[in-house]
């Protein structure tokens, strides 16, 4: 057992009320609140990627999206 122990737990989507899985990193950066190297991460599902990614980019906000799945 090993109660306690952080860092086991799956991502999750960034989707509001969404409980998958998260499948997808978005990173984004909003350059009137950040430095232009800072990555903000959303984490998305298959599902919510194209909506979440979709908000970001119509702000011009969105830099990449790439799979979540390196760990495989
Ligand atoms: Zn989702």
């Amino acid at each position: 057992m090993s109660d306690g122990e952080s860092g086991d737990v799956p991502p999750r989507c960034s989707a509001r009320d969404c409980r998958a899985e998260a499948q997808w990193e978005l990173r984004w950066n909003n350059p009137r609140l950040h430095e232009e190297e800072r990555r903000k991460v959303w984490l998305a599902c298959d599902e919510h990627r194209p909506t979440l990614s979709a908000f970001l980019d119509a702000r011009s906000f969105l830099r990449e999206v790439v799979p979540l799945s390196s760990d495989h």
